[in-house]
């Protein structure tokens, strides 16, 4: 066996494109210790700056000295604590929807909900560019994958028009994408939905915390939530904790209960994360300066490497690739920028689509003034 794994990452190093892990030697923050360096994270999608705020590791040990550590079972069996009811309650009064269900994390979210939804004799059109876990919950259900061009209504309307034979359809997409930082056109969305008698599902995994007037999401802040039947979205980015939600109508909640094998058939999540992740979103009700800070960072940094001359494709969110085309420069010059003390990753094929290398620059709330400074200095030395 270990002969032909042998192959199978030489083959990789062949193509430029093995990929090793980094260990981190400090909480999560502006700045990190990366194998040994301190340097300033300019990487992570901890957008608001919670993942190391001692006040979310207060709360789970709080709860952890109430209600011990392990979950022991799923949440049919005897896992369902009041903390993870308590954080779905959060979660449904926030978006203001009749429920929302909690799952382990936004990639058993996606790989769960997907297929209790739709089945063989079902179509579900997906934008080129989601997420992995939307594409394998599609793969899992089995329905019928079609495959739009990137935000682009006009082929997705040809597409319902000439599927009258799909006994469901769903439309589902990442309301920011999160190689691109781009966003959904979730208005024309919704008017196809409604046209063609399909669902619509969106993925907030990089909006929930970011955008709407209080942290909601995307879909807030474009303010459609009437047009969209199901929300999904992620406490592993912006909130700082991780698991995932899915927000909607009672009905959908009662039938992801019932028929989401990554909730039926797996053990929930220690009530320790659920109370962190209850922390975390009373601090971004209470604290709105962080996302505020965040979009002027954003705004500010993408500005500054707009006026370098650099390509920051379409983003208009904290997450702001550069545009390098090439996998082994993309490489050099995330090296180049490490070695300045700047930690951005280097996006390579597949998780983009080839030739369309990138630096994907993300910011935080954290970042000061001077970070953002020092970040564009390094950038322009680098280039
Ligand atoms: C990160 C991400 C997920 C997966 O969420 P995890 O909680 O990390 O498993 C799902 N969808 C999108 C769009 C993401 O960016």
């Amino acid at each position: 066996m270990n002969t032909a794994l042998r192959e199978q990452l030489r083959a990789l190093e062949a193509r430029g494109l093995r990929r090793s892990l980094r260990i981190v030697r400090s909480a999560q923050g502006r700045e990190i210790d990366l194998d040994g360096q301190r340097c300033l994270n300019f990487c992570s999608n901890d957008y608001l700056g919670l993942a190391g705020d001692p006040r979310l590791a207060r709360a789970a040990a709080e709860a952890m000295g109430r209600r011990g550590f392990g979950a022991g079972a799923s949440r049919l069996v005897c896992g369902n604590f009041d903390e993870h009811e308590a954080l779905e309650r959060d979660v449904a009064q926030l978006k203001r929807t009749a429920a929302a269900l909690v799952f382990s994390s936004g990639y058993t979210a996606n790989t769960g909900v997907i297929p209790a939804l739709v089945g063989r004799d079902d179509a579900v059109y997906s934008d080129r560019l989601n997420h992995a876990s939307i594409v394998d919950g599609i793969i899992l259900s089995r329905a019928g994958l079609r495959r739009y061009p990137h935000n682009d209504a006009t082929a997705l309307e040809d597409m319902l028009r000439r599927d009258m034979s799909a006994r469901r359809k769903l439309i589902v997409t990442d309301t920011v994408f999160s190689m691109d930082g781009d966003v959904a056109p979730l208005k024309d969305l919704g008017a196809l939905a409604k046209k063609y008698g399909a669902w619509l599902m969106v993925d907030e995994a990089h909006a929930f915390g970011v955008f709407g007037p209080a942290g909601e999401g995307f879909v807030a802040h474009e303010g459609l939530q009437k047009a969209v039947d199901v929300q999904m979205g992620t406490f592993s980015k912006a909130l700082g904790s991780c698991g995932a939600y899915v927000a909607g109508s009672r009905e959908l909640k009662e039938v992801l209960i019932n028929s989401a094998r990554s909730v039926v058939f797996s053990t929930a999540v220690p009530p320790s994360v659920a109370a962190a992740t209850r922390a975390a979103l009373a601090i971004m009700r209470d604290e709105p300066w962080r996302r505020v800070k965040l979009l002027e960072n954003a705004s500010r940094l993408r500005e500054g490497l707009n006026k370098a001359g650099f390509d920051t494709m379409q983003s208009c969110t904290p997450i702001i690739p550069v545009l390098v085309r090439d996998a082994a420069r993309a490489v050099a010059f995330s090296k180049e920028l490490l070695r300045q003390g700047i930690f951005v990753s280097a996006i390579r094929p597949p998780t983009v689509p080839s030739g369309t290398a990138r630096l994907r620059v993300t910011v935080s709330a954290a970042h000061t003034d001077e970070d953002i400074a020092r970040c564009l200095e390094a950038f322009r030395h680098a280039g």
